[in-house]
């Protein structure tokens, strides 16, 4: 990828990161300088050569060329000797380096001092001398360019003794000579200083451009290759299993309810919750490596709360197993801060070959198919079918219609009887909506309540039914059944929104119903959840009833039930249904009655059609029943004229 366009990512670069940059720099610099300072050594080696040969063609003068040679080789040896040194050691440490540096230049300066005195009377010899000394000088310069500090001192040592050799000569050529000398001095001074600017900018821009290349590609929260990278993974993978009789799988694995999360526990909770997934998946993947699976498993992450896993090479045989492995990272709930939070994930994933032959069908079918699984709720494992994108359309086009039923008024309320075992009497009803659609006739909350939840309208069609029930059973009361409660089912959305004490507090004001006559119907999932632990409270605070409904199909544990004072459990029907045919479903549902009965809970069971159930439960000492043997759910007329009748169970 063109480091522009990362650039243009805009990413902002922060004060940590800064610092990091920063400290590579240096490190960056040192390795800068011990190559750098080869030009000048490099440099001494041509000049070292040359005045060995002028020590064979002329009068050995003086001490001059011996120093010279010994000059430039104990420099050479020295800048080696500590190259050397530095690698061994794997020494980055920029003073280090500089402190080295500054004794081979010290070294230097001892040298030239003397040798700067004993250059030669013949004037050729001495221009030969000048230009040597320029070339040492320049190498150096050149070399030290990073370190503005010690391209001075080197300068300085190399140049200045020549200098002052210049004028203390006096002659008129000599003093032009030295004004020259410094003049040099400061041009190659500033050169240095410019490029040293240079330098350490565009070294700067280059780990930017390196962190923000890496940033782009990776998710700031768990450090995970991005989506950016994935059609990146998929094409090897394509390469991988190409000509063989294998093929992988992508899967899609997005978390649930995070959004709850976030809107109830904040965004840090959240984020700590995806990053410990993330961090259990890592350490999943590594695990499968390790044991040395066939099959490895590629982590990327996508959106906030969805992992997109590839699983090469596979056979189709042992996609479904190998990807419900994954399922095993949410075992264990999430702890923040000693609060449990239990997370689940919906999975869809598709098949190279079967569901698609590049990256981008395998993302869209592996994307269809987790909207799909998200619909079931809990872990839920979806693979992609050709239906899933025929029904996409269906599900939009449900949902411009449940938009407009809202408006149009369309929805409606119905209410089923329970009824007190102990007295036969009809102590108060559930509300259920209904939607009566005008093509597709009346659409079962079943299929329209996921829609309805997925897209948030929960929340005005979940307000309008407690207002609708309050209200109604408001007026039943008024007509003279004034011991009716009514029970009015909460998504696990509705629990999320925060106005919702303060939204139930209105309706039971505009309404005039005493609270003790509203129950909240809540599923098992949505009390275990740590986050609605002070909702609960809020309830209890209020007066409130609360249910547990469809008991029995979620988890086991029960401690809950004690500690948020649930007044109500609601058998699940699915273990009425097989009542008395079947013993497991006989053991159950007289294991969760004599327990409550122990916990001092009411029970309910759920979807009583016949006498044989209805008289089992009896004997169990079931404390209400609600089911189509004593009546379906009834619209508000014939509600009402249930009542009046004053119908009662006969039981025997
Ligand atoms: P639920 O709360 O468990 O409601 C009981 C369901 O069992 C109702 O289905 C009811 O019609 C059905 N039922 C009652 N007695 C019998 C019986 O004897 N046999 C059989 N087979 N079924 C019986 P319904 O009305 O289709 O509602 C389905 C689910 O939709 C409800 O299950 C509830 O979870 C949800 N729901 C309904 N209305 C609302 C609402 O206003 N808000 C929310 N959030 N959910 C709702
Ligand atoms: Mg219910
Ligand atoms: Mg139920």
């Amino acid at each position: 990828m063109a480091a522009m366009d990362l650039v243009a990512d805009q990413r902002q670069i922060s004060t940590e990161e800064k610092t990091q940059i920063n400290q590579q720099v240096k490190a960056e610099l040192i390795e800068h300088l011990y190559r750098g300072c080869l030009p000048g050594t490099v440099s001494g080696i041509p000049v070292g050569i040359a005045i060995f040969i002028d020590f064979y063609h002329h009068t050995p003068n003086a001490l001059l060329f011996p120093w010279f040679i010994a000059y430039n080789l104990a420099l050479i040896a020295l800048t080696v000797l500590y190259f050397v040194y530095l690698k061994f050691k794997n020494q980055y440490s920029l003073s280090a380096w500089l402190g080295a540096y500054s004794v081979v230049m010290s070294v230097c300066a001892l040298m030239w001092a003397t040798c700067v005195f004993l250059i030669p009377d013949n004037i050729t010899r001495q221009y030969f001398a000048f230009i040597a000394l320029f070339l040492i000088a320049t190498g150096y310069a050149t070399g030290t360019i990073g370190q503005f500090r010690l391209c001075l001192m080197t300068l300085s040592i190399i140049v200045v003794p020549l200098v002052i050799w210049c004028f203390l000569k006096g002659t008129i050529f000599y003093n032009l000579v030295g004004s020259f000398s410094l003049i040099y001095i400061g041009f190659m001074v500033s050169i240095n200083h410019r490029s040293t600017q240079w330098f350490k900018d565009s070294l700067k821009l280059k780990l930017e451009n390196t962190l923000v290349s890496y940033q782009a590609n990776h998710d700031l929260l768990t450090d995970l290759p991005n989506q950016r990278l994935l059609p990146q993974f998929i094409d090897s993978a394509i390469h991988a299993v190409k000509d063989t009789d294998n093929t992988f799988a992508l899967t899609c694995f997005s978390l649930n309810r995070m959004e709850m999360i976030d809107d109830s526990l904040g965004h840090q909770a959240g984020n700590a919750i995806i990053q410990a997934v993330a961090g259990r998946l890592r350490t999943f993947v590594s695990d499968v490596a390790e044991l040395g699976n066939t099959t490895r498993y590629i982590l990327t992450i996508s959106r906030k709360d969805t992992f997109n896993i590839l699983l090469v090479p596979l056979k189709i045989t042992e996609a479904e197993e190998k990807i419900r492995h994954l399922f095993s990272v949410l075992d264990d709930p999430i702890y923040l801060e000693q609060q449990g939070v239990k997370i689940t994930a919906s999975v869809g994933a598709s098949l190279y070959g079967k569901d698609g032959g590049d990256a981008q069908a395998l993302l869209i079918n592996a994307d269809a198919a987790m909207f799909r699984a998200k619909q079931f709720g809990g872990n839920h494992l979806e693979f992609y079918r050709a239906e899933i994108n025929a029904e996409m359309p269906k599900q939009l086009e449900l949902e411009t219609d449940l938009h407009a039923a809202i408006e149009n008024n369309q929805l409606q309320v119905y209410y089923q009887p329970l009824v007190d075992l102990r007295t036969g009497q009809i102590s108060g009803m559930e509300a259920l909506l209904r939607w009566p659609h005008p093509v597709h006739g009346f659409i079962s909350p079943m299929n329209f309540i996921p829609l309805a939840e997925e897209t948030g309208l929960i929340i005005p069609i979940g307000e309008w039914v407690m207002r609708e029930a309050c209200m109604q059973t408001k007026k039943w009361h008024e007509m003279g059944f004034n011991s009716l409660r009514v029970a009015v089912n909460l998504a696990e959305k509705q629990l999320r929104q925060e106005s919702l004490v303060k939204t139930i507090e209105k309706i039971l004001e505009q309404t005039g119903l005493d609270s003790k006559f509203l129950e909240l119907e809540l599923t098992e999932t949505a009390i275990l959840d740590e986050t609605v632990v002070y909702l609960l409270k809020e309830f209890k605070r209020m007066d409130l009833s609360l249910a547990v409904d469809d008991f029995g199909t979620g988890y086991s544990g029960l401690s809950y039930l004690k500690r948020f004072a649930i007044d109500k459990l609601k058998i699940d029907q699915s273990f009425i249904r097989d009542i008395p045919g079947n013993n497991d479903s006989i053991t159950i549902v007289s294991a969760i009655i004599a327990m409550a009965k122990e916990l001092n809970v009411n029970t309910l069971a759920e979807g009583v059609e016949t006498i044989e159930q209805l008289q089992f439960l009896k004997t169990k000492g079931c404390d209400y029943i609600q089911g189509y043997y004593f009546s379906k759910p009834l619209d508000v007329k014939m509600f009402t004229e249930l009542l009046q009748e004053r119908r009662s169970l006969t039981l025997n």
